[in-house]
């Protein structure tokens, strides 16, 4: 690719090398939240920050902020940012992608002489994968007033998430006082961790939302028999009548993806008793993640589960308890004005951009609660993240890069109307 940037790549290229360093030597990548690696990493990103000018800070979160002062700060904050820190066994781009970018942002805003009127603020949030202490996204929620209070007084190995945000420089005695009534807006970039724009050959995604997730529970019961003497027709076999449920979920979520909005259910936890191989089975325990980005869909599977384990359950002779909504929670849209923003962004810089919905959950859907958001994806090779393997080209989180870069200039000059007292003139 031989583009002519408003960013420079090869600083990209090398933030991200330099924290690929930064990882368990036997586990690359791997720098989890809260441990000595991860401080390490942003020990680094700080220092990095600090060389760009930045004005740096550990909100009471635990997120690392560096800010640049605006000509008009009433107009408010422009954040833009991501997180740090991975998943065991993950990889050198996921969120890290995002924090470079945002930080190449504020570099080539100062390369370039540009003041802006808003504030910019460039993010590490703490702990957007489950951590140690079984939760995800604790500062992009800590930072909006959006951490359940209970979540401070858990542990692990004898350490508690009070004390750890504390260790690293937050402020878990104000945490739930938190929110940020100045964010004008929010930008994220995210490597996509599926496989659609590198197989339709598009640079940027740009995310109309971010899906829901439910989680059902349920549970069927049948009867412990000896397997060797019961007759096949006599038994009332759990097992049997779970790899049906199974199946039938699989072809119902398959019916709903072939309709607008992303729709995807997986049976990924699944417990039998009593387990063993003369055993009947007598019970099945299965949990099911169901993701939309239309609600109305995720209504409509529920409703489908509801009667279908019904009649389950009469056909097989098992008992199936109605599906337990274990957690559930709505889809995210993106900010309709941000996401025109950065289409109007990618057609500047050149990149072939389509909309598209995210299957994973993100910083920006808790951001998007409090003020507008809107985030973008770049491709990574065959959609593999989450894994050592995962790949991103520095050309296409460059391109990224200057797609923020141009997206917050573009909404920086878009507030020029406002006055202090917030009225509009004209
Ligand atoms: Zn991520």
């Amino acid at each position: 690719m031989s583009r002519n940037l408003p960013v420079n790549a090869g600083r990209i290229a090398e933030d991200i090398a330099a924290l690929a360093e930064i990882t368990e030597p036997e586990r690359p990548w791997t720098r989890r939240a809260f441990s000595p690696l991860f401080l390490k990493g942003r020990a680094y990103i700080e220092a990095r920050m600090k060389a760009a000018g930045l004005e740096t800070r550990i909100d009471p979160a635990g997120n690392l902020i560096g800010r640049r002062t605006g000509r008009k700060p009433w107009l408010g904050t422009i954040m833009v940012g991501s997180h740090s820190d991975t998943v065991p066994d993950g990889g050198r781009f996921d969120g890290i992608a995002g924090v470079i970018s945002a930080l190449e942002v504020a570099r080539a805003l100062s390369d370039q002489a540009i003041e802006l009127d808003h504030d910019l603020e460039i993010v590490d949030f703490l702990a957007e994968e489950v951590s140690i202490f079984g939760v995800s996204c604790v500062g992009s929620r800590g930072m909006t007033g959006q951490l359940p209070e209970a979540w401070l007084s858990r542990a692990s190995d004898g350490r508690g998430l009070a004390e750890s945000i504390a260790e690293l420089g937050g402020r878990p005695d104000v945490l739930m006082q938190q929110n940020r009534p100045d964010i004008a807006g929010f930008f994220e970039l995210h490597i996509e961790q599926g496989p659609v724009l590198e197989a339709e050959k598009e640079d940027i995604g740009i995310v109309t939302a971010i899906s829901g997730i439910t989680r059902l529970e349920i549970t069927i019961e049948g009867r412990a028999d000896h397997a060797g003497t019961t007759p096949m027709d006599r038994r009332a076999d759990a097992l049997v009548a779970a790899a049906q449920l199974v199946l039938d979920i699989r072809n119902a979520a398959a019916e709903l993806a072939k309709t607008p909005g992303h729709f995807a259910a997986t049976v990924g936890e699944f417990r039998i008793e009593p387990n063993a191989a003369n055993v009947v089975p007598s019970k099945v325990v299965l949990l099911i993640d169901g993701r939309a980005e239309i609600r109305a869909d995720m209504e409509a599977f529920c409703r489908w589960l509801d009667g279908h384990v019904g009649k389950l359950a009469g056909a097989y002779g098992v008992t199936i308890n109605t599906p337990n909504r274990v957690s559930d929670n709505l889809p995210t849209p993106g900010d309709a004005g941000l996401l025109a923003t950065l289409e109007a962004a990618c057609t500047r810089v050149g990149a072939k951009h389509r909309r598209m919905a995210s299957g994973a959950g993100h910083d920006t859907a808790w951001i998007a609660k409090v003020a507008p958001a809107a985030m973008i994806f770049v491709p990574c090779r065959e959609g593999r993240s989450h894994c050592p393997d995962e790949w991103a080209e520095n050309d296409d989180i460059a391109l990224g890069a200057a797609v923020l870069f141009e997206a917050v200039r573009e909404m920086d000059k878009n507030s020029h109307e406002e006055t202090p007292n917030g009225t509009h003139t004209g």
